[in-house]
């Protein structure tokens, strides 16, 4: 029996090292000493069969050799475990020195920037911010704006018919008509929003853009007003030592009217690329309120006078970030668009 003993545990010596897995270990685990056909289980069942003085012996070295079984195959285990958290720790470590990944957030596409910008100077001077329909009738695009029946404005050319009554506006002016319907002088309010025209698209025309317009009616109100309005909001949207000129001009809904310059902001009026050598750029039309639209929205002209003014921002946001495509601002290109972050 003792020789017995002797060649199981070097059979088992020879079995452990092949044991590479948590899997193989338990495998060994059970052909040695499982509960139903280890070997070692079976070799204590054949001791009854052995003399008591036999029995002792034996019993003792087959315990022995169960000791040394299981503690083998239990720092096996342990090693495994050990491995693994060690590899654990390895794949899951962290550098905290790393620079951090950038979040790819949005920003304010560079109409808005400017638009903000026009709507915060309007505050400040007094204005209220209005915002309004883009599809109008008749009566505003057109009639309440004193636009004759025959203007080119009115044309299916020109304009984006809907129907026959409706149309998409080309100019934010119809607001002007808005205000005053919703409220009574004194009133100044500002509009910005986009307008249609039938515009083919090039580099400096689109057929949707946007405007800003202002409007102030109260007692008393002149030319001078509107002048002096313009001026102080042109210096405050380029700088100080801006400058405006007025050359007349003809819109249906004010009388009189007139076109606005104002002196380069890239080289304050000595000549350059952007504003092609004149030293002014042109900013958009003004003039006092006729006094037929006064009349339309039942005010009495002889009471209250008033002007108005307006701009697109699209050219000037070309002008001002040096784009000779308009377009570039409509396509919503990622590329184009971070570049103002
Ligand atoms: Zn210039």
């Amino acid at each position: 029996m003792s020789d017995r003993i002797t060649q199981l545990r070097t059979d088992f010596d020879r079995e452990l090292p092949a044991v590479t897995t948590d899997a193989d270990a338990t495998a060994l685990r059970d052909r040695w000493v499982g509960r139903k056909s280890g070997l070692l289980t079976a070799e204590m069942k054949t001791l009854g069969k052995l003399s008591p003085e036999e029995r002792k012996t034996a019993g003792a070295q087959l315990n022995e050799l169960k000791g040394y079984v299981e503690s083998a195959i239990e720092s096996l285990q342990a090693g495994f475990a050990a491995k693994r958290e060690a590899e654990q720790l390895v794949s899951e470590r962290i550098d905290v020195t790393l620079p951090g990944r950038r979040l790819s957030g949005g920003h304010l596409h560079p109409i808005t920037l400017l638009r903000q910008k026009i709507e915060d100077i309007f505050v400040s001077m007094g204005y209220e911010i209005e915002d309004g329909p883009e599809i109008e009738t008749h009566f505003y695009n057109f009639d309440a704006l004193n636009i004759p029946e025959n203007h080119p404005a009115r044309s299916p050319q020109d304009t984006f018919y809907i129907t026959d009554q409706l149309a998409l506006r080309s100019q934010t002016s119809t607001m002007q008509i808005h205000a005053m319907q919703k409220r009574r002088p004194p009133l100044r309010v500002a509009a910005p929003g986009r307008v249609f025209r039938r515009d083919t698209p090039d580099a400096t025309h689109n057929p949707m853009f946007y405007q800003v317009e202002g409007l102030l009616v109260d007692r008393g109100i002149t030319l001078g007003d509107l002048k002096g309005t313009v001026e102080e909001f042109v210096r405050r949207l380029f700088g100080p030592e801006t400058r405006t000129r007025f050359r007349p001009s003809y819109f249906p809904f004010v009388e009189p009217g007139a076109e606005i310059d104002y002196t380069c902001f890239k080289c304050n009026g000595a000549g350059c690329r952007v504003c092609k050598g004149s030293g002014w750029i042109e900013m958009g039309g003004s003039g006092m309120v006729h006094p037929n639209v006064l009349r339309g929205v039942g005010i009495d002209p002889e009471e209250f006078t008033g002007f108005a003014f307006g701009l697109g921002l699209d050219r000037l946001c070309a002008l001002m970030y040096g784009l000779d495509d308009i377009r570039l601002l409509y396509e919503n290109d990622v590329r184009f668009l971070e570049q103002f972050r």
